[in-house]
């Protein structure tokens, strides 16, 4: 008899050991079907033991090995393993959520209707590239001097571990450069993961990718996927039958042999911290893989985080730094302006100088832009009379006007409700819309443009990948005169009509609460300012804005990142924050913020019993959106300048913490490095 030592997915730090009579080595990493409570459940064998904590009689007789699949191979393992290390999370979850849900259930994919003879035409194809066969070559263009250097300092550490930020704006050929090492990592056999930050991108890279290699055996990964597709692509990955993985941050997971080269495309995205379960951040996992697998990463971004930044400039940082410094295809990069509204009345939250600049851009036929990043027509309903405000019952958020629909409609939790007649608090038939979201725009726009014709681009009018392909075509085709978005067209579009961006209702941002807005706002503007002026016509910027002075926009105006960066850094070196220093949250919710935060005194008093040098914990507090979904909610910093002294008190703290007895209603979790306060 042997005892299988199985992760299972529980929110409890264990794994549980099992019995079996025809276990065998090579089933570690294998599914198994075991008993557990009165119900079965599917977990994952992490080792085979000789003894058992457990007493002989009381070990449970696993069920079926499920042998269909070769095992997850220890690589992968020990992936998960320091994720659920570094993260404090039973190793059971961070399984279940890493496996396509699928294989999670038992459930083996379909084979893909294709013959033997033509998958290994397919197979030996690929690390030909191309070879004989009929599918021309595409012609490539000559690479500029900082691309030749990026692409020969990155090869130059193909077979070991390196990692490289490449910065360089929209437009600069950072791309290519991915392109030209991946053809690299496929001609010696190995293969490429690629991760980017939206779905919504993944289809035009896609493209790219096939077009460039026609040979390649491609994988998608996304969490828009069916989940059979997912699974197939998880498991022709496990069957070594893959030569590029392209997705977003859960394709991190996908497991692979023969890897030899990581990319991570705008790696300063916020979309590859996961936000629930979890809370993993796929670049810095991505990162970690890289060493552990002993082959080079990329990280490439136009703005990249304060975090990579930091490393890639000190001296003997883990990073280096690799420039692309213009645009690859000749053209002049936008010419930003800010537009000072205090001194001005604005109609329709619109100064004369946008206006004017819409009305030639209609005059020529050019199209322009108007970034407004908040959905909706107006954040909120009001009541003059008594000062009513339309607020979610199950949120610290307001309602927000949906005129299209006749909703108020909440943006946290999705409850909605139709538009009252009269004001709920005192009747009052005379109540309005306050502030202006994107629908609000467009009206303003239809009523003052007649002839324009207009495109509202949010997550509203693009709800799904179809209507998301339908407006990019309108916006290519030329059949929209003047786009309002939010920061959904910020990313990767290409619009060669497109001549003028104009930015409205930004300034908040400069003074949030969160330290980490700013940095954000650069990063959004400068990507939305690309967006203008990409093919043969000259692109122009116009700001609105009360503080035209404020470095942020002056940063702007000179298309000067690093400059923008050199003072972030400053005032977070000066305040302590990260990259300076390294932070955990553990963060509680339950039906009452009175329970959270006894919870959480509960945690910080055991934490000063733990406290190692350099590590401060602050008082619990409630949280900025204190209530959503009807939970309230309140959260308790961890913080030091060592990470490693950190993660040592983290590792103590959360099996004590495991431990405590905690209301029946009431859940926590840890969040490593929290990018969300
Ligand atoms: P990024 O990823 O930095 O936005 P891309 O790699 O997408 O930049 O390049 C932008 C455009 O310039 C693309 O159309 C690409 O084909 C083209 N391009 C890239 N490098 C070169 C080059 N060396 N010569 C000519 N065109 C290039
Ligand atoms: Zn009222
Ligand atoms: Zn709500």
């Amino acid at each position: 008899m042997t005892i299988l030592r199985v992760a299972l997915d529980i929110p409890l730090p264990r794994l549980f050991d099992y019995s079996s009579d025809d276990a065998l080595p090579e089933d570690i990493g294998r599914c198994v079907r075991v008993p557990f409570g009165n119900r079965e459940k599917i977990g994952v064998i992490v080792a085979l033991v000789a003894t058992s904590e457990q007493a002989p009689d009381k070990l449970k007789l696993a069920g079926e090995i499920l042998r269909g699949l070769p095992s997850l191979p220890s690589d992968w393992l020990a992936l998960t393993e320091f994720c659920s290390c570094y993260y404090q999370r039973p190793l059971g979850e961070v399984m279940a959520m890493a496996l396509p849900p699928h294989l999670r259930r038992g459930k083996l994919p379909r084979r893909k209707a294709q013959s033997v003879a033509e998958g290994k035409k397919r197979g030996a194809a690929s690390v030909e590239l191309g070879g004989e066969g009929g599918y021309p070559l595409p012609i490539l263009p000559k690479l500029l001097p900082e691309q030749a250097r990026a692409v020969t300092e990155i090869a130059a550490s193909f077979g070991r571990y390196a990692a490289f930020l490449l910065h360089g704006i929209t437009g600069s050929g950072k791309t290519e450069v991915y392109l030209r090492l991946i053809e690299q990592t496929l001609a010696q056999g190995r293969q490429a993961l690629m991760l980017v930050p939206e779905i919504a991108l993944t289809p035009q890279l896609e493209g790219r990718v096939a077009t460039r290699f026609p040979n390649a055996r491609v994988v998608s990964a996304h969490s828009g996927m069916a989940e059979a597709a997912r699974a197939r692509g998880f498991v022709d990955a496990l069957e070594g039958q893959v030569d590029i993985v392209l997705g977003t941050r859960l394709s991190v997971f996908t497991p692979l042999s023969r890897l030899g080269l990581i990319v991570v495309d705008e790696e300063h995205d916020a979309s590859f911290k996961q936000q629930e379960g979890l809370r993993y951040s796929a670049r810095d996992v991505a990162v970690w893989r890289a060493h552990q697998c002993g082959v080079p990463i990329v990280l490439g971004s136009a703005t990249p985080s304060l975090e990579t930044f930091h490393q890639a400039r000190q001296d003997g940082g883990r990073y280096r730094l690799l420039e692309l410094s213009r645009r690859a295809v000749a053209a002049a990069p936008p010419v930003v302006r800010c537009i000072d509204t205090r001194r001005e009345k604005l109609q329709d939250g619109m100064s004369a100088a946008l206006l004017a600049a819409i009305a030639i851009r209609l005059e020529r036929g050019e199209q322009s832009l108007i970034f407004l990043n908040r959905r909706g027509y107006a954040p909120v309903l009001a009541c003059p009379a008594c000062g009513w405000i339309s607020r979610c019952r199950r949120c610290a958020a307001n309602l927000v006007v949906h005129l299209a629909d006749r909703r108020l409609r909440c943006h946290l939790c999705g409850i909605e409700e139709s538009i009252p007649k009269s004001c709920p608090g005192c009747g009052n038939l005379d109540i309005h819309p306050f502030g202006r979201g994107t629908q609000r725009l467009e009206e303003n726009f239809a009523a003052r443009f007649p002839a324009a014709r207009l495109l509202r681009v949010d997550r509203d009018s693009a709800s799904t990948p179809a209507k998301w392909q339908a407006i990019l075509e309108i916006i290519h085709g030329g059949r929209a005169d003047i786009l309002i978005g939010t920061q959904m067209l910020a990313k990767g579009h290409d619009f060669p009509l497109l001549t003028l961006v104009g930015v409205v209702g930004a300034d908040a941002a400069l003074f949030a609460a969160d330290f980490r807005a700013p940095e954000r706002l650069f990063s959004q503007l400068l990507q939305v300012g690309g967006r203008s002026g990409r093919a043969a016509l000259p692109g122009e910027v116009l700001i609105q804005t009360e503080y035209p002075a404020h470095p942020l926009y002056q940063a702007l105006l000179t298309h000067d990142y690093a400059r923008f960066a050199a003072t972030q850094l400053d005032e977070r070196r000066a305040a302590g924050f990260p990259p300076f220093t390294f932070q955990a949250l553990l963060r509680a919710e339950a039906k009452h913020l009175e329970a959270a935060i006894t919870f959480l005194k509960m945690a910080a008093e055991l934490a000063r019993t733990l406290l190692p040098e350099g590590v401060s914990i602050y008082d619990p507090v409630p949280m900025r959106l204190y209530r959503v979904m009807a939970l309230e909610r309140a959260q308790l910093l961890a913080e030091s300048t060592n990470r490693p002294a950190l993660q040592v008190f983290l590792t103590t703290w959360a099996e004590q913490l495991y431990k405590l007895k905690t209301p029946h209603d009431l859940r926590w979790h840890l969040d490593v490095d929290p990018l969300e306060f």
